[in-house]
């Protein structure tokens, strides 16, 4: 699981912020009760003090600790049963002067044995809903909301079959993928016009996949290669880069809509053969047909994506354009 540094950077943060406020509260409350009944503070200062002792008491030499450690023992208890019911008699919750951390597994640190808490787990997810909003502008971007009614159910001879049929098998390809995702997935090719539902199939497996807890990264192809170049420049931090190249599944949208530069060449081979060679699954849609694509990146681009990608036709009428 290879959260962006971007998605993991934000959960950090609101991780530390979580941890704050409660401390922050606890403080604001043991401070109220402070005011309200001054013999807790004294207390507490007891407590910390008959707890040093025992810590001493056991380092010290040459006699038996164990009467002395009694000793403190049972001051302390008298002070524990005090406090109890001066919070009682006050009306003062128990649970409001909680300190325990805000994570009981982790100590609100958001990590446990060198791997990653739930509780980070859950705000990355969160996080990451949010940095890939673009994709989900209606937020109905699921497939059962995905209506085949839009796609002509007449036989066309390019596709040897109506585009509703094509479509449906599209549909229950983007479902099994998106529930059996893993880091090794395929990667696959969305070729076909705009407004034909490539964005929409890309959106529903981005929502299954980050809800399976795999760290996804969409971007625009001019929004990428745009990246690209400010990172080039020195214009832009080298992550937003490294997040395309690490994401567990990366979404290139609208490729073949981008001003064609030896640049853009260079960099869509490299992120191409990379993710490639990193066996990173990829999903690219573009508005070229798969035979077109070698006229407009060249033979070493266009081979790697027609072999190496699963390829998933669109065809029909711009949908849009019918709602
Ligand atoms: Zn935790």
């Amino acid at each position: 699981m290879s959260y962006s540094k971007e998605v993991l950077r934000r959960a950090k943060l609101r991780l530390e912020e979580d941890n704050r406020k409660k401390q922050a509260e606890y403080e604001d409350n043991l401070n109220r009760a402070y005011t309200l009944r001054p013999r807790l503070r004294e207390i507490d200062r007891e407590l910390r003090t008959t707890a040093a002792g025992i810590v001493s008491v056991c380092f010290s030499r040459g006699q038996d600790p164990s009467l002395a450690i009694e000793q403190i023992k049972k001051k302390n208890l008298q002070l524990q049963e005090e406090r109890q019911w001066i919070l009682d008699e006050a009306e003062i919750p128990e649970d409001s002067l909680d300190d325990s951390p805000l994570c009981a597994l982790c100590g609100g640190s958001g990590y446990r044995n060198g791997a990653m808490c739930e509780c980070l787990h859950e705000l990355c997810r969160q996080e990451q809903r949010h940095v890939l909003a673009p994709l989900f502008p209606t937020g109905r971007e699921r497939f059962d909301t995905f209506s085949l009614d839009v796609y002509p159910d007449r036989y066309y001879p390019s596709i040897g079959t109506t585009p509703r049929n094509l479509m449906q098998k599209n549909l229950s390809f983007c479902k099994k993928y998106a529930a059996d995702f893993s880091a090794s997935s395929p990667s696959l090719l969305f070729s076909g016009a705009t407004g034909l539902g490539k964005t929409f199939l890309s959106a529903c497996i981005a929502r299954q996949v980050t809800e399976k807890g795999f760290g996804v990264v969409y971007a625009s192809a001019g929004q990428l290669f745009s990246d690209f170049e400010n990172v080039k420049f020195d214009r832009a931090d080298a992550s937003t880069v490294e997040d395309y190249e690490a994401a567990d599944l990366l979404i290139l949208d609208d490729l073949g809509t981008e001003m064609t530069s030896p640049f853009v060449l260079a960099a869509l081979y490299r992120l191409v053969n990379d993710r490639m060679l990193g066996k990173k699954p990829t999903l690219i849609s573009t508005n070229l047909r798969p035979e077109n694509l070698e006229a407009r990146y060249g033979g070493q681009i266009a081979s790697r994506l027609v072999g190496a990608y699963s390829l998933l036709v669109f065809e029909g009428e711009d949908i849009r354009m019918q709602r």
